[in-house]
């Protein structure tokens, strides 16, 4: 029972009214004993899977506790002692009336849900009154059943029958049970029961008799009621249920043995939690190609949380005849209290009272959320035909049409299931790692193959080329020797030409083989000339082939068709395996990122879940984070170490040029978390992060990449060595671009705390100046959240320090960059801004500027001197305050115009 912000009067008093009168047409109406009011039980004939079109309602549901009536038919005893006497009631189911005599000839008219009469079957009574409220259970609404009666009217009948001699009787539980266990999916839903007695406000557990006082939690935020220290049994099938019911039965008599009573006088309460997981909205995306491994936007498992109370009171009539018979007074007023607290409560409900006594009973306490809280209800009120208990049956009518006023709002408990979430992108990265393995040994194995493939074929263009050479070779010396062959056989011709001639004429002789000699010397030089340009051919072509074979050599792999496609396949399987890497740092970044956004969920809860933990700028200086991984703590930390040791921050930065816009945003979410611890800076610019970094700033149009980006690069500038890289990489020209184009206050922030983080580095004084640094600074002050405003104030002041620092040390002379720039009328208008940080700046920049003589002209006209004047009386900080007094002191400007207007300062 919940206070009284849970009710709903709407429809009160609607259906209860005694019929002295017409009742009103809703009333009339009002057939069906199921819910009216939730769409999805309209049709209520057949149990069906809960749709997720009804998931998140957070809204309640208006739902009024629904009242049957049943009579019991007469029993032996009742047909012999009253054979003469007519029934004490008359009921009209179809009008769904019921008539109570008063005597012959007058009647009360009573309206009910849904009127029962001695011949409804235990099915029927089962469909009307408790159908409706399982069917919301299992979409993951509370639900209870609950009889209530005078002792013998069919409580426990209507309730707890087992029916194991005739199916035909099985009561509400057993029944309720059927449908559930149809409904669930036992892979991924679960079905618990506990079975408890509460007997004079001592709640005893029948599952476990040794457990015979078990206390009631409530949790103190959500005002659940829970009783931790019963016994819970998971429930697989009907007959280990029903098994239960009948141990809980026989507790409960021997527990009644031993205490001395009876069950009529103590309450049964069987609880049956069902816990079911849904699948949120976010399903998996598949990529264009259709491969669906890849980028898993993350989706979100619910569990559905709901519990059926089955609650067999003990008889009513205790209520109005304490120690009438014989009880022990205290006993009597231990079994009364719980009851006639039931009965108070819902007095105050159905009445619209302010104090409604919850915490008078445990019964109540028990039954929070079954009346005027958030639970589907329905009573069954059970009265017996005899006009001797005219009296009890009345008092029951009357308890039945005040709880017809009670007004329940439904709601769903529904949560996100983290635990299996993670579980299931830890498998999904699991399966991945495995996958990317294989493919590694894959691609290592065809590598591995097409080089042996490779060299085999080398070592056969080896050997072929060197058995041509070989062949050559011989070829060539066979020739020769064919060649010195003939030469010399031609010799020892002409030697015997020679001698035979020798007997003729000498002179002749003489001439003839001095001129033969010439001719043949001539011819062996011609043949070895011959000889030496083949030799050289062959030594040509030798070459030749050498160079060939080397040229073969390398372009063998290119030249074959079939080397191409291995080749091809090889590069194939580098991108794929690249690609898996990338997946796999995406899922463990988003794995991060909910365990972390379960984490900050789970804080916001804790914190009773009151404000908006996300909203607003954040106003700290720096270090800049990213929103989502705020108040991260150490957890978050050790998690973004974690992913920077496994992963490599090469690769993440890698992953900043992704193709994919996905991969991007994840990527820099990561690399300005990275950003963000000290540590970091250095290793990321060293990396090559920062120019990174900046490309992205200028080259995204997405927001979120820009603002997060810029958040990063204000976080490297706030280390000195970095300063000077960003200036020398041109980060102050894409800075300023982007504060000229961007719109969004978070990323205006960001541009303006890197340049501020600039402004306070004297080296980059002028550059910061010529390259437009001051201009874009002024140019932010448009967006007029004060955020922005207190980074560009910080900025300015940053620089009119660095400035007079230059002054003071005779570096700088001139007349501040800051005015040339057109700064003052800003600062002046500033100066006493309401914001404190924006304020405290620009008093700052206004000493600085004033401490140098040649910017006081500039400044008396720009209206600065009164600022001063101001500061130096009013600024809530004393040593800004005698900052300015000095400043104004030290000036002859300054004095003699505060003369001439005659201020006392
Ligand atoms: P209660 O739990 O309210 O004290 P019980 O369920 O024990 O009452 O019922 C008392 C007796 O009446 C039992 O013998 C039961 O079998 C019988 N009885 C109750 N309701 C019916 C009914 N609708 N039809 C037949 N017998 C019934
Ligand atoms: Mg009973």
């Amino acid at each position: 029972m919940a206070s009284s912000g849970y009710r709903n009067g709407a429809h009160r008093g609607s259906s209860s009214t005694k019929l002295d009168r017409p009742l009103p047409a809703a009333n009339l109406k009002s057939s069906s004993f199921k819910s009216r009011f939730t769409p999805s039980h309209s049709s209520g004939s057949a149990l069906r899977r809960s749709s997720p079109a009804s998931f998140s309602t957070n809204d309640g549901v208006p739902g009024r506790v629904r009242v049957a009536v049943r009579l019991r038919p007469r029993n032996v005893e009742e047909l012999a002692a009253d054979a003469d006497f007519a029934d004490c009631v008359e009921l009209q189911p179809e009008l769904k009336r019921l008539k109570l005599r008063k005597n012959n000839w007058d009647s009360d008219t009573y309206e009910f849900d849904e009127v029962l009469t001695e011949f409804a079957s235990q099915k029927r009574v089962y469909e009307v009154v408790t159908k409706p409220v399982v069917e919301s259970v299992l979409d993951g609404y509370n639900g209870t059943v609950m009889a209530y009666g005078q002792t013998g009217t069919g409580k426990t009948f209507t309730l707890g029958r087992l029916g194991e001699e005739d199916t035909s009787d099985r009561g509400i539980m057993v029944r309720s049970m059927e449908d559930i266990l149809a409904d669930i999916s036992p892979e991924t839903d679960s079905v618990s029961v506990s079975y408890l007695q509460l007997y004079m406000e001592t709640l005893q557990d029948l599952l476990d008799p040794s457990n015979d006082n078990i206390p009631i939690v409530e949790d103190p935020k959500t005002g659940d009621v829970s009783v931790p220290g019963a016994t819970l049994v998971e429930i697989r099938d009907q007959q280990s249920f029903v098994e239960l019911l009948r141990i809980g039965e026989t507790h409960r008599i021997a527990a009644n043995t031993k205490l001395n009573t009876e069950s009529s006088r103590s309450h049964a309460i069987l609880m049956v939690h069902v816990r079911r997981s849904v699948i949120g909205r976010e399903e998996i995306i598949s990529s264009e190609n259709g491969d669906s491994s890849h980028l898993v936007k993350p989706f979100k498992p619910l569990v559905r949380k709901s519990k059926l109370v089955v609650v067999d009171l003990a008889g009513s009539e205790r209520i109005h005849k304490s120690g009438s018979e014989g009880h022990m007074l205290e006993e009597a007023k231990s079994i009364n209290l719980s009851l006639s607290a039931l009965g108070k409560c819902i007095n105050a409900l159905a009445e619209n009272s302010a104090h409604v006594p919850i915490r008078d009973s445990k019964l109540t306490r028990l039954l929070r959320d079954s009346f005027g809280g958030t639970a589907r209800t329905s009573l069954i009120v059970t009265i017996g035909p005899s006009p001797r208990h005219r009296g009890e049956t009345a008092c029951t009518i009357l308890f039945g049409q005040r709880a017809m006023k009670v007004e329940n709002m439904l709601k769903i408990k529904e949560e996100f299931d983290y635990k299996s979430l993670s579980r299931r992108l830890e498998v999904q990265l699991d399966k991945l790692i495995a996958e990317n393995e294989r493919q590694q040994k894959a691609f290592e194995d065809e590598a591995e193959r097409i080089n042996i493939e490779a060299q085999n074929r080398i070592s056969e263009v080896e050997r072929s080329f060197a058995d041509a050479l070989e062949k050559e070779r011989l070829k060539c010396q066979m020739d020769y020797m064919e060649s010195v062959k003939q030469l010399e056989e031609k010799l020892v011709l002409n030697q015997q030409k020679h001698d035979c001639d020798g007997f003729m004429d000498d002179k002749c002789i003489g001439q003839e083989t001095g001129l033969s000699a010439a001719e043949d010397v001539a011819e062996i030089k011609k043949l070895l000339g011959k000889e030496i340009k083949l030799r050289k051919a062959a030594e040509e072509e030798v070459k030749n082939c050498k160079r060939q074979q080397g040229q073969d050599m390398q372009s063998e792999a290119g030249g074959d068709p079939e080397v191409l496609k291995l080749r091809k396949i090889l590069e194939d399987e580098a991108h794929q395996k690249k690609k898996l890497e990338e997946e796999i740092i995406i899922l463990r970044s988003q794995l991060l990122q909910l365990t972390f956004e379960a984490d900050q969920m789970k804080r916001y809860l804790d914190r009773g879940g009151s404000g908006n933990g996300f909203a607003g700028l954040d106003s700290s200086m720096s270090p800049f984070r990213h929103p989502q991984y705020r108040d991260s703590g150490n957890g978050q930390k050790a998690s973004i170490a974690t992913l920077f040791e496994q992963v490599g921050l090469q690769k993440i930065l890698a992953l900043l040029e992704s193709d994919d816009a996905n991969v991007q945003i994840h990527a820099v979410k990561v690399v300005a978390n990275l950003a963000a611890e000290e540590a970091n800076q250095k290793k990321i610019v060293e990396a090559g992060g920062l120019s990174s970094l900046l490309m992205l700033l200028r080259s995204f149009e997405d927001e979120t990449v820009q603002r997060v980006a810029a958040g990063a690069i204000a976080n490297l500038a706030m280390n000195e060595a970095n300063q000077e890289l960003i200036m020398i990489q041109g980060g102050i020209s894409l800075l300023s671009m982007t504060a000229a184009d961007a719109e969004d206050p978070q990323t205006l922030r960001m541009v303006a705390g890197a340049i501020a983080n600039l402004c306070g580095n004297d080296k980059l004084r002028m550059k910061l100046k010529t390259e437009g640094g001051i201009k874009a600074l002024l140019g932010i002050v448009r967006c007029e959240h004060p955020d922005v405003l207190s980074q560009v104030a910080r900025g300015i002041a940053n620089f009119a320090k660095c400035e007079s620092r230059a002054s003071t040390q005779g570096i700088y002379s001139a007349r501040s960059l800051l005015i040339e720039d057109g700064a003052l009328p800003w600062i002046v208008q500033n100066a006493n801004n309401e914001a404190a940080p924006i304020r405290r700046h620009i008093e700052l920049a206004l000493c600085h500027l004033a401490q140098h003589e040649v910017n006081a002209k500039d400044m008396i006209s720009g209206g600065a001197l009164w600022e001063l004047v101001r500061i130096s009386r009013d600024c809530s900080r004393e040593d800004i305050r005698s900052l300015a007094r000095r400043t104004l002191s030290s000036s002859p400007t300054f004095r003699s115009e505060l003369r001439r207007l005659r201020i006392d300062y």
